[in-house]
């Protein structure tokens, strides 16, 4: 297969990691007959640093263009300034807007060789499997914001289609997992909360009668996400609802640094990035975690390339970098750890087939 992947390496550890996923991109097309053509963009504060603008037009063409987008992450303190008419993240927002991707699939699967890494008991995590599924062009991120000397203003708004149809890809999603849904919401507060859950009540009923439906309010939700996570399957969410608990759930995890994520619209294109920033604090110094990244290209394979058994490959190989315990800094709770580079090699090597345990670094 020959596909063009739109790259949008951005900001801090974002260029970091995306090399990492790169390689690990033509390794599996190496192995596997494929070519997998890197198309380099600016987007972000390298954007606004180039053009003023976040999200280059000639950008937003590739993209358009291309079989897939892979993203690093955007931001930083240099573009951080409150009065700065123009944000690296506006830049992330328009493309995922412009591209039509509501759907973000962010799977939370903490390994067993890093429970250690979480703050949550071990015990609670191991079986853990979650699938959420945050909404991602609509609510507060996207609503008209206003700002006064004494006040502002952001509305947030959702449309019965913008919730049908992420409804309808989450529970699509269940139905081929466990069959179970849990909704999150704050309908005892919020018009579009309970507007989500009459739309969610209705489409699961009409449409879907083998999944399981239960409504959450979020802020319970932040509570049972930590005390019993392994009791939810597909967790579908409004935007910064979303937001927010999977930031929580790369604490199941164990780092930021694992958590991959898929942006999906109707078609076959997505954008597939780590779920973490562009992490300025440890930006440059070769340490960040390139795991997040490499499941992204992982769920690239499967979502828009059609490419499972390739896709289950790279998830292999991580897995037995990680049982290996070749972890980077942020999982290796102050013992000895690999840099970014390192962790990528051993990737590498597991994907070629033979073992390799690169030099610890204390
Ligand atoms: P962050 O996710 O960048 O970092 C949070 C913490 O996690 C930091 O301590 C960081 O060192 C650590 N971390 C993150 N990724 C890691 C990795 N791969 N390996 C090891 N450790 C990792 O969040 P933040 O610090 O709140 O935000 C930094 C900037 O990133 C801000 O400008 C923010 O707006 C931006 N941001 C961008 C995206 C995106 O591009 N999708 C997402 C979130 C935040």
């Amino acid at each position: 297969m020959h596909a063009d992947i739109a790259v949008l390496a951005g900001d801090g550890i974002g260029p970091e990691v995306t090399r990492a996923a790169l390689d690990v991109l033509h390794a599996v097309g190496q192995r596997y007959g494929h070519q997998f053509v890197e198309h380099h963009h600016l987007i972000g504060g390298a954007a606004i640093d180039a053009s003023g603008d976040a999200l280059p037009a000639e950008t937003l063409a590739a993209c358009r263009k291309a079989d897939a987008v892979l993203l690093g992450a955007v931001g930083g303190p240099k573009w951080s300034d409150p009065k700065a008419k123009v944000r690296p993240e506006q830049g992330l927002l328009a493309l995922r807007q412009e591209l039509g991707l509501y759907a973000n699939l962010r799977p939370v699967r903490p390994h067993p060789a890093a429970l250690g890494a979480s703050p949550i008991k071990a015990h609670l995590l191991t079986g853990v499997d979650l699938l959420v599924v945050r909404e991602l062009t609509g609510g507060l991120y996207f609503g008209k914001k206003n700002r006064s000397a004494d006040s502002a203003t952001d509305v947030c708004t959702y449309t019965v289609a913008e919730i049908e149809r992420v409804v309808r890809r989450a529970a699509t999603l269940a139905s081929a997992r466990s069959g179970n849904l849990a909704s999150v919401d704050k309908a005892n507060v919020l018009e579009t909360s309970r507007l989500w859950r009459e739309v969610t009540t209705r489409v699961i009923a009409e449409e879907f009668p083998n999944v399981k439906l239960e409504h959450h309010l979020v802020d319970s939700m932040a509570m049972h996400l930590i005390a019993r996570p392994r009791a939810f399957d597909v967790i579908v969410t409004e935007n910064l609802f979303g937001d927010i608990l999977t930031d929580e759930a790369s604490m199941l995890a164990g780092s930021m640094g694992l958590l991959p994520s898929a942006s999906l619209g109707d078609g076959k294109r997505g954008l597939y990035e780590p779920i973490h920033g562009s992490a300025p604090d440890i930006a440059g110094r070769g340490i960040a975690n390139p795991i997040a990244a490499i499941l992204s290209v992982a769920m690239l394979l499967r979502h828009s390339l059609d490419l499972p058994d390739e896709a289950q490959c790279v998830e292999r190989a991580v897995s037995q970098c990680l049982d290996a315990h070749v972890f980077t800094a942020d999982l290796a709770d102050g013992g000895p750890s690999v840099s970014t580079e390192q962790l990528t090699r051993a990737v590498l090597t597991e994907l070629g087939g033979c073992c390799y345990v690169p030099e610890l670094r204390d």
